[in-house]
């Protein structure tokens, strides 16, 4: 584990640092850019509120400009034809007396029909009890209305439920596909007495402003109906008023149809009346219809709608974006002018709050993702680049330590020396340090050897020449008491015999002829022994003494051996005047080596006969 602390203690600092840091940026960033998209949101509310709004203006826009386009069309048409006798005649034969003082255009006209090469159909027109007489040029303006109807209805029948001309002679033609509602209308209808056509009136309206009714049901059509009415005044008279419906349906539709379960769309009218609104005020499972907010129960649609007349928007200004009393919800309130509504999106904050906070929170996602993918490269990179060469570098160390310097040159154990940095360097360094120790080594074992091998043989050397006689060149006393301790100590022992000579008067021969001719002496007398008993190993036992053992099991062979080298001495004719043989003599004591002998048994026996030899007259050979 003691290797991988500096890798651990790297990765925690890199760690820290780049969390902290990260931490902090992507801190940074979420709360910029927790508030950046909230405010996002809201402007897209707004904008998402005022598209809805203008698809639904656009209906109320259309409307407005079709009915200028008929009033000019039918202005123009009046001056140039309101005396054209067909008009009347077409008036006699194309509309019937129903009832007393009531006519209605014929139900072919609604069918379809071709006349003067004319098609006409989905028209109807009801012409109603009116106090005065119809004259002519009441006539002629109802044809004249009707054939317009005929040109224009079909290219707006797409936008509008349908296109309608009323007059306030109770008269009032339509072209509408769906409904003949000219032959439907009640006989005793009087249609200038409602208030949809009552405000078109010169009475009612003395500023001939166009204007858009309230929402109301009509019965005959079976829908909730919004009439745009635009009266046309010529020279101070009140001709006609085209006019459209359109169904709220489908204007609500553009409005407040939902595509986010938790947005809510309310219309108000200014009559604190709920145009439409959330599925749960929804009456009779009727889509639109006119909820009044102070009925009983819907108190906090009241507060609602209070509220926004407290804070109403501008008809032609920004939206007004308001709280919501609960605090919970954003409330962006726009003008939808035409009808004079007020259009309310209501967001929940707390789904402000959550987009927003989903949005920021991918981003610290994004920055958490980057701080592990950082990581990540990091490790990868102390890893292969510092923990592992530093393990192989430790290994290396190890291998030093214990002197195997030869497993690292000769690369058994890996270096990383192909780095290029600290690392390499230091690796290359262990490297070219263990190739020169390890060279260094093999060198020194070399000298070692040599030198080892030269000392052996110095020593060998040496060990012989402890064992030599330097004067005689014989095996020495050391020899002597050494291969006797061996022959003692083997099991079991050769069988060998003892031969101790002593040179006879020497003492004499040295004081008479001197040391030095002693010397010579000694010499000569040795080598004869070596000569004489081929078969013995011969010592200088001390002195002037010599011995000899002699492979044997036979006493009397040794004795004759001892024989024949006292005679061999003697026939060397080393003149010696001061012995009574003339010459230099050897005596002999001889023994046979039995099981058991200590060395010192051996040796006393010899020297016991050899002391028998010189008692008894010397140059001779005693065995025992
Ligand atoms: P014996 O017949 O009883 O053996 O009489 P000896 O004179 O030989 O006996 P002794 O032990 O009294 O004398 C031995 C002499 O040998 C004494 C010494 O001067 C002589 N000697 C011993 N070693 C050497 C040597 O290496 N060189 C010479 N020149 N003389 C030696
Ligand atoms: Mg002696
Ligand atoms: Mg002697």
């Amino acid at each position: 584990m003691q290797q991988f602390a500096l890798s651990r203690q790297l990765l925690r600092q890199i760690f820290v640092w780049s969390a902290l840091l990260v931490t902090l940026v992507t801190g940074a960033v979420f709360w910029a850019s927790m508030a950046q998209t909230r405010d996002q949101q809201i402007a897209n509310m707004a904008l998402l509120a005022e598209q809805r709004v203008q698809a639904g203006r656009n209906f109320f826009i259309e409307a407005e400009q079709t009915t200028a386009t008929f009033a000019q069309l039918f202005v123009s048409a009046y001056t140039a034809r309101q005396n054209d006798p067909q008009l009347l005649q077409r008036y006699q034969q194309w509309t019937d007396e129903t009832s007393p003082g009531v006519r209605r255009l014929q139900q072919r006209f609604h069918t379809g029909v071709t006349l003067d090469n004319v098609y006409w159909q989905a028209l109807s027109a009801f012409i109603g009890p009116w106090s005065k007489p119809r004259d002519e040029e009441l006539q002629a303006r109802i044809m004249l209305a009707l054939e317009l109807l005929n040109q224009l209805g079909p290219a707006w029948q797409h936008r509008f439920a349908n296109t309608h001309v009323t007059m306030p002679e109770n008269v009032l033609l339509n072209y509408w596909p769906e409904s003949a509602w000219g032959l439907l209308a009640r006989a005793d209808l009087d249609i200038t007495a409602y208030a949809v056509v009552g405000s078109t009136l010169q009475a009612n309206n003395p500023q001939r402003i166009p204007n858009w009714t309230g929402l109301y049901f009509d019965e005959s059509a079976g829908h909730w109906v919004i009439t745009y009415q635009r009266p046309v005044d010529y020279q101070g008279r009140h001709l006609i008023t085209p006019s459209h419906d359109v169904y709220v349906d489908d204007v609500m539709n553009a409005l407040v149809s939902d595509s986010t379960p938790a947005v809510e769309y309310y219309i108000f009218n200014q009559q604190s009346q709920l145009v439409a609104g959330p599925q749960r005020y929804q009456e009779n499972n009727e889509y639109i219809g006119i909820i009044d907010v102070n009925k009983p129960g819907l108190e906090p649609l009241a507060a609602l709608y209070q509220q926004i007349r407290d804070n109403p928007p501008q008809a032609s200004g920004p939206q007004q974006f308001l709280q919501s009393s609960d605090g919970e919800s954003l409330l962006v309130v726009t003008f939808v002018a035409g009808p004079n509504w007020y259009h309310v999106t209501r967001y929940p904050l707390a789904m402000i709050r959550t987009e927003a906070m989903t949005a920021s929170l991918s981003i610290a996602g994004l920055g958490a993702a980057l701080l592990l993918a950082v990581l990540l490269v990091v490790w990868l990179f102390v890893r292969h680049r510092i923990s592992r060469p530093l393990q192989q570098l430790q290994h290396a160390a190890e291998a030093v330590s214990r002197g195997h310097y030869q497993t690292i040159a000769s690369g058994d154990i890996r270096l990383p020396v192909a780095v290029n940095n600290e690392i390499g360097l230091l690796a290359r360094t262990l490297r070219d340090m263990s190739q020169h120790i390890s060279i260094e080594q093999e060198t020194l074992e070399r000298e070692v050897t040599k030198r080892t091998e030269q000392l052996q043989q110095a020593n060998e050397k040496l060990a012989q020449m402890a064992h030599l006689d330097g004067l005689t060149g014989l095996f020495n006393r050391r020899a002597l008491d050494r291969d006797i301790d061996a022959l003692c100590t083997q099991q079991p022992s050769h069988a060998v015999a003892l031969l101790l000579g002593d040179v006879d008067h020497f003492k004499g021969y040295n004081d008479n002829y001197g040391h030095e001719a002693g010397d010579i002496a000694l010499q000569a007398i040795a080598s004869c022994l070596v000569q004489s008993i081929e078969a013995g190993r011969v010592y200088r036992y001390g002195g002037e003494e010599l011995a000899v053992l002699v492979p044997t099991h036979a006493l009397e062979q040794a004795r004759q051996l001892a024989e024949q080298a006292r005679l061999a001495v003697a026939e060397l004719d080393l003149h010696h005047q001061h012995s009574e043989f003339g010459r230099l003599t050897i005596s002999f004591g001889v023994t046979l080596y039995s099981i058991g002998d200590e060395p010192t048994d051996l040796l006393r026996r010899a020297d016991k006969a050899l002391y028998q030899a010189k008692a008894s007259g010397r140059n001779r050979v005693v065995s025992n």
